[in-house]
């Protein structure tokens, strides 16, 4: 029987990617390493929501000069590690032909080559974009918010989602962090980690905590929350 039957409409996944897919934040690894003057301000401001993650992860890239390009890229891609049952939970996936999309607030010069060992179409990964031509790093917005969202969000998880009206699909979120709380408002169940998780509880947003993929792979094997 397909997994499927559990649900009350077919599920669509909806999945974070810097500290859900990968191990940590790619972005606040990078600062951390390259400690460009000023970077610390602007993650405070993120957190406390005083600065949008659109300004605040523009503003701390603008930090490092384009020529930093190779560096920074090298640096992730040696660092980054994959949370384990990513490759099964993809598999689970095309097995029982729910989609499963890559809704990024990362950036393109390392969400793709990470992606690639994994087989994702191009058109099923989201992520924001990047310019080296200037002096410095410059972050592009391909991707923002629609006219329902006035979060500023950069990659906007919220307008992605509402492509999959909730009459239609049982909208599955997977996530960890600040990038994810408007998308968590949105989603039918939320598969959550460490600040998201704190979120989902004060809000009362139905979700269950994990650790690694193959945790969410028994759980919609299951039917999510369902008894
Ligand atoms: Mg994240
Ligand atoms: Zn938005």
């Amino acid at each position: 029987m397909s997994a499927n039957h559990h649900f009350p409409r077919p599920p669509v996944l909806f999945c974070d990617f810097d500290g859900t897919i990968t191990l940590s934040d790619n972005i606040v690894a990078v600062m951390q390493h390259f400690q460009p003057h000023g970077w610390e301000d602007i993650v405070k401001d993120i957190v406390n929501e005083s600065k949008s993650i659109q300004q605040g992860v523009g503003e701390m890239f603008a930090l490092l000069p384009s020529s930093m390009k190779e560096e920074v890229t090298s640096y992730i891609l040696a660092n980054a590690g994959i949370r384990s049952g990513f490759p099964e939970l993809l598999e689970w996936c095309r097995e029982h032909n729910v989609p499963f999309y890559v809704t990024s607030g990362g950036i393109d010069f390392f969400v793709y080559p990470l992606l690639a060992p994994f087989g994702i179409p191009a058109d099923h990964i989201y992520c924001n974009g990047s310019d080296f031509t200037g002096d410095n790093i410059r972050i592009t917005w391909p991707h923002t918010c629609d006219d329902h969202c006035d979060n500023n969000c950069g990659m906007c998880k919220t307008t992605v989602i509402r492509q999959f009206p909730e009459t239609e699909y049982f909208r599955i979120l997977i996530g960890d962090s600040i990038t994810d709380f408007a998308g968590a408002k949105l989603a039918d169940l939320v598969f959550s980690r460490s600040h998201l998780t704190e979120k989902c509880r004060e809000l009362g947003l139905p979700h269950i905590p994990f650790g690694t993929f193959h945790d969410i792979i028994h759980h919609l094997d299951e039917g999510g929350l369902a008894q």
